[in-house]
């Protein structure tokens, strides 16, 4: 027999928020019951209407608050509602901070079965707006004209945007221009429905330290109307400007960018700093989006690393080698894996760059390679962990439990495979010492947080 449910479908019932989703919809829960309600927030008082129901949680609707969360602010952005970009700036932003460190607490010892693991206040911004240093804007067409905007949220419908919050101005300033000059020499934008015109999308990235700019055209085939009027008046036009892409995406999808990457004016790539490390950014580099909490993170993940001069340290998922860089400045030698052949080579050159010969790099699984490294009697004093959403492999977890790294340092940014694995290493001998969160995506749910952990036998 099924047990009927404690709310039905069309419900209106009072509740109180207690909890947040991690896509930001408020919880509350029924006899036990979760409905998830976007709009609320934790300690709100509201009516409800129930609009969905399934077997172990439902969802509802805001009708009416009664009594409003002390955080609950009016969202800066106009079109917040309708783009879906952030999830939370109706929160202010110290409340955007508690709830953060809320939800790293709660899933460690949810799913992570940890107790009283020290998880420190998360490291905010002082300033958390316009930190973006990387746009990404679909192009469409509005009244004969090109516009850059957005999904409209569920849709495919592109709103025009001259300007998003939480993006460096200088890139809503290029965007703009690029927009307005392919507009007036008649470039078409993209349309998805027919297959047919140009212009897909247009990505900007500034170099917050070097001011250097890159412009990359995103368009259906590889010709694009006026092509040298094109890049003679963006260069014009565009202060910092060091580097036009284009890249061709001739597919029917929604994948941003295709297999084909050329330059049409300028260098290959812009430079950029973090700290006092030079990096060079190619077109499809992965480079951390918020570079000034970006180099909070890194010197957290350095300090957890504790390093003296003499160790060997493993980097798994390095990317372009940015951690690396940093840790080969302390130890005695850095090996850096990813999984990414392009991005390896990035890291190599940005070694070169910095003059670094203590890091070397292997382009694999880190599953696969780190193993191998320890069957042929390699070892790292220290091992670094920045894995993507999914978290690590647990071939991966299996071998650091074997090889006793005395410090790992975990750099996560999703808090609930953190916890799983956070369990998997305290089960085979780890102990996690203290987390630290890091907000690199203010007005968003996403949470980065950094672990430390120590041999609870040191042997
Ligand atoms: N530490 C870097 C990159 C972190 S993002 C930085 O801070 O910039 C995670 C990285 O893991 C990505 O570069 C991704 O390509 C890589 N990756 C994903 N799966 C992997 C695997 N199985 N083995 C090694 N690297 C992997």
């Amino acid at each position: 027999m099924s047990k009927t449910l404690p709310v039905q479908k069309n419900d209106y019932i009072d509740v109180v928020f207690e909890d947040l989703t991690h896509d930001g919809a408020g919880v509350a829960k029924v006899d036990g019951y979760p409905l998830f309600v976007p709009n609320g927030l934790p300690g709100e008082k509201a009516k409800i209407k129930v609009i969905k129901v399934n077997k172990g949680y439902g969802f509802g609707k805001l009708i009416e608050t009664y009594e409003e969360s002390p955080y609950r602010v009016k969202a800066t952005c106009p079109i917040y509602k309708e783009c879906g970009g952030c999830q939370l700036q109706h929160l202010s932003y110290e409340g955007q901070l508690k709830a953060k460190e809320k939800q790293v607490k709660d899933v460690l010892e949810r799913i992570g079965k940890l107790e009283n693991v020290k998880v420190h206040p998360v490291l905010g911004m002082k300033e958390p707006w316009r930190y973006r240093n990387k746009a990404q804007v679909p192009v469409g067409e509005q009244e004969g004209g090109l516009i850059g905007g957005f999904y409209q949220q569920r849709s495919h419908q592109i709103i025009n945007m001259k300007e998003c919050i939480i993006q460096q101005e200088k890139n809503d300033e290029v965007v703009q221009a690029v927009i307005e000059i392919c507009s007036r020499y008649g470039v078409r934008a993209y349309d998805e429905g027919r297959h047919k015109g140009d212009l897909r999308h247009v990505m900007t990235r500034y170099g917050l330290v070097t001011g250097e700019v890159m412009v990359v055209l995103i368009s259906r085939t590889n010709d694009l109307p006026h092509k040298k009027k094109l890049i003679e008046e963006i260069i014009s036009r565009v202060p910092g400007i060091k580097s036009i892409v284009q890249n061709v995406n001739p597919k029917k999808t929604n994948v941003i960018f295709g297999d084909e990457t050329k330059v049409l004016w300028g260098e290959e790539v812009i430079y950029d700093f973090i700290g006092d490390i030079k990096f060079a950014i190619s077109a499809r580099s992965f480079y951390q989006v918020n570079p000034e909490q970006t180099k909070v993170l890194y010197e957290k993940a350095l300090e957890y690393a504790d390093l003296s001069g003499e160790e060997k340290v493993i980097d798994a998922y390095c990317g372009i080698g940015t951690i690396s860089l940093f840790l080969a400045k302390k130890a005695k030698k850095v090996f850096g894996v990813e999984i990414v052949p392009e991005a390896i080579e990035d890291a190599k050159r940005n070694a070169e760059l910095n003059g670094i010969t203590n890091a070397v790099f292997a382009a694999g699984e880190a599953e696969a390679v780190i193993p191998k490294w320890y069957e042929k009697g390699n070892s790292a004093d220290v091992l670094v962990v920045d894995p993507p959403r999914k978290g690590c492999d647990e071939a991966l977890l299996k071998t650091i439990i074997e090889m006793k790294p005395k410090r790992v340092v975990y750099v996560s940014c999703n808090p609930g495979t953190l916890a799983r694995d956070l369990r998997i290493l305290e089960d085979g001998g780890y102990k996690t010492v203290e987390v630290q969160p890091v907000d690199m995506f203010p007005q968003t749910t996403h949470v980065e947080s950094v672990a430390l952990l120590t041999r609870k036998i040191q042997n």
